[in-house]
Protein backbone atom coordinates (compact mmCIF):
# COMPACT_ATOMS: atom_id res chain seq x y z
CA UNK A 1 0.00 0.00 0.00
CA UNK A 2 1.21 3.78 -1.07
CA UNK A 3 2.80 4.91 2.34
CA UNK A 4 0.63 8.52 2.04
CA UNK A 5 -2.59 6.41 1.53
CA UNK A 6 -5.25 7.62 3.82
CA UNK A 7 -7.26 5.00 5.90
CA UNK A 8 -10.57 5.87 6.61
CA UNK A 9 -11.38 6.19 10.35
CA UNK A 10 -14.20 3.93 10.82
CA UNK A 11 -17.73 5.76 10.67
CA UNK A 12 -20.66 5.22 13.31
CA UNK A 13 -23.59 3.27 11.29
CA UNK A 14 -25.34 6.36 11.11
CA UNK A 15 -22.97 8.03 9.15
CA UNK A 16 -23.15 5.34 5.72
CA UNK A 17 -26.75 3.55 6.23
CA UNK A 18 -28.43 6.42 4.04
CA UNK A 19 -25.18 5.75 1.31
CA UNK A 20 -26.43 1.84 1.13
CA UNK A 21 -28.04 0.77 -1.82
CA UNK A 22 -31.26 -1.03 0.25
CA UNK A 23 -32.85 -0.80 3.45
CA UNK A 24 -32.05 -2.35 6.69
CA UNK A 25 -35.26 -3.19 9.26
CA UNK A 26 -36.82 -4.82 12.14
CA UNK A 27 -40.30 -5.89 12.02
CA UNK A 28 -42.52 -6.96 14.81
CA UNK A 29 -45.72 -8.96 14.61
CA UNK A 30 -47.88 -8.97 17.69
CA UNK A 31 -49.35 -11.87 19.05
CA UNK A 32 -52.87 -10.27 18.13
CA UNK A 33 -51.45 -9.79 14.18
CA UNK A 34 -50.55 -5.74 14.48
CA UNK A 35 -47.65 -5.24 12.37
CA UNK A 36 -44.92 -2.47 12.43
CA UNK A 37 -41.18 -1.57 11.56
CA UNK A 38 -39.31 -0.61 14.99
CA UNK A 39 -36.29 0.16 12.69
CA UNK A 40 -36.20 1.21 8.92
CA UNK A 41 -33.21 3.07 8.17
CA UNK A 42 -31.07 3.35 4.90
CA UNK A 43 -30.70 4.27 0.93
CA UNK A 44 -32.53 4.14 -2.64
CA UNK A 45 -35.58 5.66 -3.99
CA UNK A 46 -38.24 4.06 -1.94
CA UNK A 47 -37.55 5.38 1.63
CA UNK A 48 -38.22 8.67 -0.03
CA UNK A 49 -41.91 7.49 -0.61
CA UNK A 50 -42.37 5.59 2.63
CA UNK A 51 -44.30 7.43 5.46
CA UNK A 52 -41.94 5.97 7.93
CA UNK A 53 -44.12 7.47 11.03
CA UNK A 54 -46.76 5.85 9.93
CA UNK A 55 -44.46 2.59 9.43
CA UNK A 56 -43.51 2.90 13.23
CA UNK A 57 -47.35 3.09 14.51
CA UNK A 58 -49.06 0.42 11.42
CA UNK A 59 -47.63 -1.38 8.77
CA UNK A 60 -50.83 -2.73 7.67
CA UNK A 61 -52.42 -0.29 5.75
CA UNK A 62 -49.16 -0.57 3.35
CA UNK A 63 -49.41 -4.06 3.00
CA UNK A 64 -53.00 -4.05 1.98
CA UNK A 65 -51.95 -2.28 -0.62
CA UNK A 66 -49.63 -4.02 -2.47
CA UNK A 67 -49.93 -4.66 -5.82
CA UNK A 68 -52.10 -7.68 -7.37
CA UNK A 69 -51.59 -10.80 -5.21
CA UNK A 70 -48.12 -9.58 -3.27
CA UNK A 71 -50.82 -9.11 -0.02
CA UNK A 72 -52.23 -12.31 0.35
CA UNK A 73 -48.66 -13.56 -0.59
CA UNK A 74 -46.68 -11.67 1.92
CA UNK A 75 -48.94 -12.49 4.48
CA UNK A 76 -48.36 -16.01 3.79
CA UNK A 77 -44.81 -15.69 3.97
CA UNK A 78 -44.84 -14.00 7.08
CA UNK A 79 -47.20 -16.54 8.65
CA UNK A 80 -45.17 -19.32 7.65
CA UNK A 81 -41.36 -17.89 9.09
CA UNK A 82 -43.49 -17.25 12.58
CA UNK A 83 -44.79 -20.40 12.94
CA UNK A 84 -41.69 -22.11 11.94
CA UNK A 85 -39.44 -19.49 12.77
CA UNK A 86 -37.70 -19.99 9.27
CA UNK A 87 -36.10 -17.22 7.35
CA UNK A 88 -38.82 -15.11 5.65
CA UNK A 89 -37.57 -14.35 2.30
CA UNK A 90 -39.61 -13.42 -0.09
CA UNK A 91 -40.66 -10.36 -3.31
CA UNK A 92 -43.50 -8.26 -3.46
CA UNK A 93 -44.01 -4.96 -5.85
CA UNK A 94 -44.02 -1.61 -4.05
CA UNK A 95 -46.26 1.25 -5.47
CA UNK A 96 -43.98 4.41 -6.56
CA UNK A 97 -45.47 7.46 -7.61
CA UNK A 98 -45.66 8.39 -11.30
CA UNK A 99 -43.90 4.95 -11.83
CA UNK A 100 -44.28 1.29 -12.57
CA UNK A 101 -44.63 -0.79 -9.03
CA UNK A 102 -40.79 -1.39 -8.03
CA UNK A 103 -39.96 -4.57 -7.62
CA UNK A 104 -38.54 -5.48 -3.35
CA UNK A 105 -36.77 -8.67 -2.29
CA UNK A 106 -36.62 -9.00 1.54
CA UNK A 107 -34.38 -11.35 3.79
CA UNK A 108 -35.13 -11.69 7.82
CA UNK A 109 -34.47 -13.40 10.02
CA UNK A 110 -37.37 -14.25 12.72
CA UNK A 111 -36.91 -14.01 16.65
CA UNK A 112 -39.39 -14.84 19.30
CA UNK A 113 -40.17 -12.17 21.41
CA UNK A 114 -42.68 -12.08 24.66
CA UNK A 115 -45.26 -9.93 22.48
CA UNK A 116 -45.11 -11.63 19.36
CA UNK A 117 -42.35 -11.86 16.35
CA UNK A 118 -39.36 -9.63 15.63
CA UNK A 119 -37.98 -9.81 12.31
CA UNK A 120 -34.36 -8.38 11.42
CA UNK A 121 -33.44 -7.88 8.14
CA UNK A 122 -32.75 -6.39 4.39
CA UNK A 123 -34.46 -4.70 1.74
CA UNK A 124 -33.58 -4.70 -1.85
CA UNK A 125 -34.81 -2.88 -5.26
CA UNK A 126 -34.31 -5.33 -7.45
CA UNK A 127 -36.62 -4.01 -10.34
CA UNK A 128 -33.93 -4.32 -12.96
CA UNK A 129 -33.04 -8.19 -12.00
CA UNK A 130 -36.62 -8.73 -12.28
CA UNK A 131 -37.32 -7.21 -15.74
CA UNK A 132 -33.58 -9.10 -17.11
CA UNK A 133 -35.83 -12.23 -15.72
CA UNK A 134 -38.94 -11.34 -17.35
CA UNK A 135 -37.06 -10.58 -21.01
CA UNK A 136 -35.11 -14.29 -20.48
CA UNK A 137 -38.14 -16.14 -19.59
CA UNK A 138 -40.34 -14.70 -22.95
CA UNK A 139 -36.75 -15.90 -24.75
CA UNK A 140 -37.02 -18.95 -23.76
CA UNK A 141 -40.97 -19.37 -24.30
CA UNK A 142 -41.59 -17.66 -27.57
CA UNK A 143 -40.90 -18.72 -31.22
CA UNK A 144 -38.80 -15.98 -32.85
CA UNK A 145 -40.43 -15.84 -36.18
CA UNK A 146 -43.86 -15.72 -35.52
CA UNK A 147 -43.81 -14.40 -32.06
CA UNK A 148 -46.16 -17.25 -31.28
CA UNK A 149 -45.63 -19.12 -27.92
CA UNK A 150 -43.21 -22.17 -28.81
CA UNK A 151 -43.63 -25.68 -27.83
CA UNK A 152 -42.14 -25.77 -24.71
CA UNK A 153 -44.24 -22.48 -23.07
CA UNK A 154 -47.58 -24.86 -24.78
CA UNK A 155 -46.40 -27.93 -22.92
CA UNK A 156 -46.89 -26.15 -19.57
CA UNK A 157 -49.61 -24.06 -20.29
CA UNK A 158 -51.65 -27.90 -21.65
CA UNK A 159 -49.94 -29.14 -18.37
CA UNK A 160 -52.08 -26.87 -16.15
CA UNK A 161 -55.21 -26.65 -18.12
CA UNK A 162 -55.51 -30.99 -18.42
CA UNK A 163 -55.43 -30.62 -14.45
CA UNK A 164 -58.29 -27.98 -14.12
CA UNK A 165 -60.26 -30.32 -16.60
CA UNK A 166 -59.96 -33.35 -14.60
CA UNK A 167 -60.48 -31.52 -11.28
CA UNK A 168 -63.31 -29.55 -12.57
CA UNK A 169 -64.75 -31.92 -15.31
CA UNK A 170 -64.45 -29.29 -17.94
CA UNK A 171 -63.46 -30.47 -21.24
CA UNK A 172 -60.27 -29.28 -23.05
CA UNK A 173 -59.86 -29.59 -27.10
CA UNK A 174 -56.92 -29.46 -29.00
CA UNK A 175 -56.32 -29.11 -32.80
CA UNK A 176 -52.96 -29.75 -34.44
CA UNK A 177 -52.43 -28.15 -37.65
CA UNK A 178 -50.18 -28.38 -40.52
CA UNK A 179 -49.62 -26.30 -43.18
CA UNK A 180 -50.19 -28.61 -46.68
CA UNK A 181 -47.29 -29.04 -49.16
CA UNK A 182 -45.27 -26.04 -48.11
CA UNK A 183 -41.96 -27.26 -49.16
CA UNK A 184 -43.53 -26.80 -52.95
CA UNK A 185 -44.95 -23.36 -51.49
CA UNK A 186 -41.45 -22.60 -50.60
CA UNK A 187 -39.65 -23.89 -53.77
CA UNK A 188 -42.79 -22.07 -55.98
CA UNK A 189 -42.44 -18.64 -54.08
CA UNK A 190 -39.25 -18.53 -51.96
CA UNK A 191 -38.64 -18.98 -48.26
CA UNK A 192 -39.40 -15.04 -47.48
CA UNK A 193 -42.47 -15.69 -48.76
CA UNK A 194 -43.34 -18.71 -46.81
CA UNK A 195 -41.94 -17.06 -43.63
CA UNK A 196 -43.85 -14.57 -44.00
CA UNK A 197 -47.26 -16.80 -44.55
CA UNK A 198 -46.06 -18.41 -41.09
CA UNK A 199 -46.16 -15.03 -39.48
CA UNK A 200 -49.94 -14.13 -41.25
CA UNK A 201 -51.13 -17.22 -40.41
CA UNK A 202 -50.26 -16.93 -36.64
CA UNK A 203 -51.64 -13.55 -36.69
CA UNK A 204 -54.67 -14.81 -38.13
CA UNK A 205 -55.24 -17.81 -36.54
CA UNK A 206 -55.12 -15.64 -33.38
CA UNK A 207 -57.50 -13.20 -34.51
CA UNK A 208 -60.12 -16.04 -35.00
CA UNK A 209 -60.07 -17.38 -31.65
CA UNK A 210 -60.86 -16.45 -28.10
CA UNK A 211 -58.03 -14.73 -26.23
CA UNK A 212 -57.81 -17.99 -23.91
CA UNK A 213 -57.16 -20.24 -26.24
CA UNK A 214 -53.58 -20.60 -26.99
CA UNK A 215 -51.91 -20.79 -30.52
CA UNK A 216 -48.37 -22.13 -30.50
CA UNK A 217 -46.05 -22.84 -33.15
CA UNK A 218 -44.52 -26.37 -32.56
CA UNK A 219 -41.97 -26.34 -35.17
CA UNK A 220 -41.68 -25.98 -39.00
CA UNK A 221 -44.80 -25.64 -40.49
CA UNK A 222 -47.33 -27.20 -37.47
CA UNK A 223 -49.07 -25.36 -34.86
CA UNK A 224 -51.29 -26.40 -32.22
CA UNK A 225 -54.26 -24.67 -30.39
CA UNK A 226 -55.44 -25.08 -26.96
CA UNK A 227 -59.10 -24.40 -26.32
CA UNK A 228 -59.97 -24.61 -22.87
CA UNK A 229 -64.19 -24.88 -21.94
CA UNK A 230 -64.37 -26.77 -25.56
CA UNK A 231 -66.16 -29.60 -26.49
CA UNK A 232 -64.97 -32.27 -29.48
CA UNK A 233 -68.31 -30.97 -31.76
CA UNK A 234 -67.08 -27.42 -31.17
CA UNK A 235 -63.45 -27.49 -31.41
CA UNK A 236 -64.46 -28.70 -34.82
CA UNK A 237 -66.28 -26.32 -35.96
CA UNK A 238 -63.83 -23.78 -34.99
CA UNK A 239 -61.10 -25.64 -36.80
CA UNK A 240 -63.43 -25.89 -40.11
CA UNK A 241 -63.92 -22.01 -39.44
CA UNK A 242 -60.30 -21.38 -39.44
CA UNK A 243 -59.28 -23.43 -42.20
CA UNK A 244 -61.78 -22.01 -44.54
CA UNK A 245 -60.92 -18.62 -43.48
CA UNK A 246 -57.32 -19.78 -44.29
CA UNK A 247 -58.20 -21.40 -47.87
CA UNK A 248 -59.78 -17.83 -48.64
CA UNK A 249 -56.88 -15.36 -47.14
CA UNK A 250 -54.70 -13.55 -49.27
CA UNK A 251 -51.18 -14.03 -48.03
CA UNK A 252 -49.72 -11.16 -50.86
CA UNK A 253 -49.61 -13.24 -53.52
CA UNK A 254 -54.09 -14.20 -54.62
CA UNK A 255 -55.90 -16.97 -52.00
CA UNK A 256 -56.25 -20.30 -52.32
CA UNK A 257 -52.55 -21.12 -52.36
CA UNK A 258 -52.05 -21.75 -48.71
CA UNK A 259 -54.11 -24.43 -47.14
CA UNK A 260 -54.39 -26.78 -43.70
CA UNK A 261 -54.52 -29.97 -42.61
CA UNK A 262 -56.37 -30.34 -39.09
CA UNK A 263 -56.61 -32.62 -36.39
CA UNK A 264 -58.67 -32.38 -33.52
CA UNK A 265 -59.16 -34.53 -30.10
CA UNK A 266 -60.69 -34.29 -26.77
CA UNK A 267 -58.46 -34.58 -23.63
CA UNK A 268 -60.18 -38.10 -21.50
CA UNK A 269 -59.99 -37.29 -17.98
CA UNK A 270 -57.11 -38.47 -16.23
CA UNK A 271 -54.88 -39.65 -19.58
CA UNK A 272 -51.42 -38.60 -20.27
CA UNK A 273 -50.94 -36.07 -22.63
CA UNK A 274 -48.57 -38.05 -24.91
CA UNK A 275 -52.34 -39.88 -25.84
CA UNK A 276 -54.08 -36.69 -26.35
CA UNK A 277 -51.06 -35.40 -28.72
CA UNK A 278 -51.23 -38.56 -30.29
CA UNK A 279 -55.13 -38.72 -30.96
CA UNK A 280 -54.48 -35.55 -32.26
CA UNK A 281 -51.80 -36.44 -34.56
CA UNK A 282 -53.73 -39.42 -35.95
CA UNK A 283 -56.72 -36.82 -36.82
CA UNK A 284 -54.05 -35.06 -38.69
CA UNK A 285 -52.46 -37.63 -40.55
CA UNK A 286 -55.86 -39.14 -41.43
CA UNK A 287 -56.87 -35.64 -43.02
CA UNK A 288 -53.55 -35.68 -44.90
CA UNK A 289 -54.26 -39.13 -46.41
CA UNK A 290 -58.17 -38.01 -47.38
CA UNK A 291 -56.81 -35.04 -49.16
CA UNK A 292 -55.46 -32.35 -46.94
CA UNK A 293 -57.58 -28.89 -46.82
CA UNK A 294 -59.63 -30.47 -43.91
CA UNK A 295 -60.43 -31.17 -40.44
CA UNK A 296 -60.59 -34.84 -38.92
CA UNK A 297 -61.26 -35.76 -35.60
CA UNK A 298 -60.62 -38.40 -32.96
CA UNK A 299 -62.55 -38.46 -30.03
P1 LIG B 1 -47.55 -32.03 -46.16
O1 LIG B 1 -48.73 -31.52 -46.88
O2 LIG B 1 -47.47 -33.52 -46.18
O3 LIG B 1 -47.46 -31.50 -44.78
O4 LIG B 1 -46.27 -31.52 -46.96
P2 LIG B 1 -45.22 -30.43 -46.53
O5 LIG B 1 -44.40 -30.09 -47.72
O6 LIG B 1 -45.88 -29.31 -45.86
O7 LIG B 1 -44.41 -31.22 -45.43
P3 LIG B 1 -42.88 -31.51 -45.28
O8 LIG B 1 -42.70 -32.03 -43.88
O9 LIG B 1 -42.38 -32.40 -46.39
O10 LIG B 1 -42.18 -30.14 -45.42
C1 LIG B 1 -42.34 -29.11 -44.49
C2 LIG B 1 -41.71 -27.89 -45.07
O11 LIG B 1 -41.89 -26.75 -44.22
C3 LIG B 1 -40.23 -28.03 -45.27
C4 LIG B 1 -39.67 -26.69 -44.98
O12 LIG B 1 -39.14 -26.10 -46.14
C5 LIG B 1 -40.85 -25.85 -44.55
N1 LIG B 1 -40.52 -25.05 -43.38
C6 LIG B 1 -40.30 -25.49 -42.11
N2 LIG B 1 -39.96 -24.44 -41.31
C7 LIG B 1 -39.98 -23.33 -42.09
C8 LIG B 1 -39.70 -21.95 -41.85
O13 LIG B 1 -39.38 -21.51 -40.73
N3 LIG B 1 -39.81 -21.09 -42.90
C9 LIG B 1 -40.18 -21.54 -44.16
N4 LIG B 1 -40.28 -20.65 -45.12
N5 LIG B 1 -40.42 -22.82 -44.40
C10 LIG B 1 -40.32 -23.72 -43.41
MG1 LIG C 1 -45.32 -30.96 -41.13
MG1 LIG D 1 -46.97 -29.67 -44.07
Amino acid sequence: MPVNDIIPVPQSADCFIPQIPGVIFQFHRSHSGHMRFLYLEGGGAALEYIDREQLSQDASPLIKHLTGNDHPQIMSAIERSARWMLPLTTRFRLPFPQDKPHWIAVSANPEPTTSGVCWSGIMMDISAQVSEEQRLRKLCDTDPLTGLPNRRKLMVHLTHLASLSARHGTPLSIMMIDIDHFKQFNDQWGHLQGDSVLKELATQTQALLRCEDMVARLGGEEFMVVLPLTPLQQCHKLADRLRDAIANYDFGIGSGHVTLSIGVAEYRCGEPLVSLIERADQALYSAKDVGRDCVRLLP
